[in-house]
């Protein structure tokens, strides 16, 4: 097979190539019941006041506060309690001068009063077959109401679409009667992973032979990201079936992931598929490492990710590229890794044209962020992948990296970021700049 030259694109512009081709996943129905962590496809605005009405927040008696004015230790005053509510009731009676409702939290405050004394601060008693309460000091017009729309009013926008579900929004849901909501639709997301190499995870070592990890994966992050998962049996490296496998699952998928085979090797048959197939390759070089020959391919309105068979690289082509295709297609406003700086706990003496991503761990000590690459900083590791939080992102170009440099860092945990690769430590010269200031 003739070795086609490929040309290197920066991360940023690899990644926007994508943006260009994103399609919106198409909006469903749900259930309140089955809607934790789906996209929300429409705005919840409140469709009425919280409270919807003037509430007790104790249990206490409703009084006309008017009543008190002169009450104290010395000169306390004694109402007659004409009915007991609790929440969901409502008062049958208007309270007048020298009454009082017995109220449980939660319940309507009744007409006529003003105020709520908490039952603690009451003495009871029955006196001439009636019940009454004698109460020792004033009580405020107002103290101890809960005020109808006092945590919301009606009609404020609460929650915008592309919002993802919690349990707190879930809460707003029930509260405002969404019981069949808006969501988008997940893309049904394949993985087929190639290599005559590989066993599936319940096979015994063989000689020459691995577990196929990648595709295992690969849908445990894309099922973070809120897709589907069909996941393949891995096949050989043989070009036919392979072809006749992928066209196949492009029949019942949005978007298929294959690992390994994409690079330039005697048995590396994906990027001759997408040729056959007619798929317009979005690009099959990235000026990065792990992954550079990850390639992006679209058909029809399919999407093809050829990730490498490394794990690490693997890994990161996943959050870089796949990430971002399926959370715009959900509106998600930060659709990509979030990014942070922090301070490097080690050198990174080798220059690199390409930038690279270094699995690392971020953890916070008294001066901020710190970032220490994971174990072993090699495309093959999959043991760095344990205890990884984030990637270190070191632009191409540079002199190398010292202990102490600040620099950026991405993470597939949290909210993500709107564009993260502007950032102005994922350029060359604030490097330099870091690397002199060291000297
Ligand atoms: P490839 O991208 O096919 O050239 O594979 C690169 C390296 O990753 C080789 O050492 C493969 O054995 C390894 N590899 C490929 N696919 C997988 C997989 N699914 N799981 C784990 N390792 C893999
Ligand atoms: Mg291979």
């Amino acid at each position: 097979m003739a070795v086609t030259k490929r040309t290197p694109l920066p991360v940023a512009e690899a990644v926007n190539k994508i943006l260009n081709h994103t399609r919106l996943w198409g909006i469903e129905k749900i259930s309140i019941n089955e809607c934790d962590n789906r996209i929300l496809a429409e705005d919840l605005t409140a469709t009425h006041d919280v409270p919807p009405f003037n509430r007790s927040p104790y249990d206490g008696f409703a009084i006309r506060s008017e009543d008190t004015k002169h009450a104290s230790l010395d000169h306390p005053i004694t109402l007659n309690v004409v009915e007991t509510i609790g929440a969901g009731q409502v008062a049958e009676h208007e309270v007048k001068s020298g009454m009082a409702v017995r109220i449980m939290t939660g319940a309507k405050i009744p007409e006529g009063a003003d105020a709520v004394i908490m039952l603690e601060l009451v003495k009871e008693r029955v006196a001439d077959n009636k019940n009454q309460i004698i109460i020792k000091r004033s009580v405020k017009k107002d103290e101890n109401i809960s005020f109808q729309g006092e945590d919301t009013q009606e009609g404020t926008l609460l929650v915008k679409a592309g919002t993802k579900i919690t349990p707190g929004i879930v809460a707003i849901l029930a509260t405002f009667g969404y019981h069949r909501i808006s969501v988008y639709k997940q893309p049904v997301v394949g993985i087929l992973s190639t290599g005559t190499e590989l066993l599936d995870v319940n096979e015994e070592l063989q000689p020459g032979k691995i577990r196929n990890s990648n595709a295992y994966m690969c849908a445990a992050q894309v099922r973070a990201m809120g897709a589907k998962i069909k996941l393949y049996q891995h096949r050989e490296d043989n070009f036919d079936s392979l072809y006749k496998n992928i066209k196949e699952a492009l029949q019942e998928t949005d978007v298929l992931i294959t690992t390994g085979g994409v690079s330039v090797g005697d048995y590396d048959f994906l990027p001759e598929i997408y040729k056959k197939l007619g798929a317009e390759v979005l690009f099959n070089k990235v000026a990065m490492r792990p992954g550079s020959v990850t390639t992006v391919a679209v058909y029809e309105d399919k999407w093809l990710f050829g990730l490498s068979g490394n794990p690490s690289a693997c890994f990161v082509g996943a959050e870089l590229f796949v990430r971002p295709v399926i959370l715009k297609g959900m509106s998600v406003l930060k659709p990509h890794c979030k990014v942070t700086k922090a301070l490097l706990s080690k050198d990174f003496p080798k220059p690199n044209p390409f930038t690279r991503f270094v699995r690392a761990i971020l953890s916070e000590d008294i001066d901020g962020n710190v970032v220490t690459p994971a174990g072993l900083d090699k495309s093959s590791s999959v043991s760095s992948l344990i205890e990884a939080n984030c990637l270190i992102v070191l632009p191409g170009g540079t002199r190398g990296w010292e202990t102490g440099s600040e620099v950026g860092v991405i993470t597939w945990h949290g909210e993500g970021s709107e564009w993260p690769w502007d950032h102005p430590l994922f350029s060359k010269s604030s490097a330099i700049k870091t690397v002199e200031k060291q000297r």
